[in-house]
């Protein structure tokens, strides 16, 4: 059945789509500017646009502008924004970069084309039975404490290695990245460096690192996915 609830009932603003394609264009430049400096092809590095909490007009002009990748941090909240819209837009990613409750495991699974948050044991074997069952695996990340802060999510760098190692071994994962958040407070350049070097003796492909004010930075540094939202769409409501 084809969801009510996609076209979102926003009128098409011109002025909102001006200005987002234009700070579209804008990012898509310095992240190719950034590959350039460090001898990375531009195509290398995915935009995610953070979409969590922006109003209808603003995704709708970030959808008309080219955008494709989108990245929600509330299961609840992705379905209800994006449910439906499959038939419209086949070429849509969406990415979980928000915690994952158990609870909302197959609605997720079901939903994303990457989970960037798989971050302890129990979530992991619950991926994998979902998958059996479903036959659909999204890319998987395991989201890493880089900064080893008590407050966020992850697996701190210190256990990362043997957690990979069980997600691949008794799991069965294909652990597609590694992402992580570093702290607000401090120059992230050494937790993206960190972050990199737990992927490379992990032989871990994609890293997603780097936000709106750092994503040159990560980029630098090795990031395959950068999550930008407050410097493409504009402040959060
Ligand atoms: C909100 C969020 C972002 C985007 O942050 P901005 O500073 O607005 O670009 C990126 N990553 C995660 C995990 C987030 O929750």
């Amino acid at each position: 059945m084809m969801e009510q609830n996609w076209p979102p009932a926003v009128e098409f603003d011109a002025d909102l789509f001006r200005q987002i394609a234009a700070t579209r264009a804008d990012i898509l430049a310095r992240i190719a500017s950034a590959a350039q400096g460090v001898g990375r092809e531009p195509q290398s590095i995915r935009l995610t646009a953070v979409s969590k909490t922006q109003v209808p007009a603003r995704i709708a002009a970030a959808l008309a502008a080219g955008q494709r990748i989108f990245g929600e941090n509330r299961v609840q909240e992705a379905i209800t924004r994006w449910r439906g819209t499959r038939e419209s837009l086949p070429d849509l990613h969406l990415r979980l970069i928000g915690p994952l409750q158990s609870n909302k495991l197959a609605e997720a699974m079901a939903l994303f084309d990457a989970i960037e948050t798989l971050d302890r044991p129990k979530l992991a074997r619950l991926i994998a039975d979902s998958a059996l069952k479903t036959g659909r695996m999204p890319e998987i990340f395991v989201q890493i404490n880089i900064g080893e802060e008590v407050q966020k999510a992850g697996i701190p760098p210190g256990e990362a290695d043997a957690f990979i190692a069980a997600c691949r071994g008794e799991y069965g994962l294909n652990i597609a990245g590694l992402m992580a958040i570093p702290p607000v407070d401090s120059a992230p350049i050494p937790f993206f460096v960190r972050l990199r070097e737990i992927a490379a003796r992990n032989g871990i492909e994609h890293l997603s690192m780097g936000m709106s004010g750092d994503f040159v930075s990560a980029i630098a540094c090795g990031a395959t996915l950068v999550r930008v939202g407050s410097g493409l769409f504009g402040t959060r409501v």
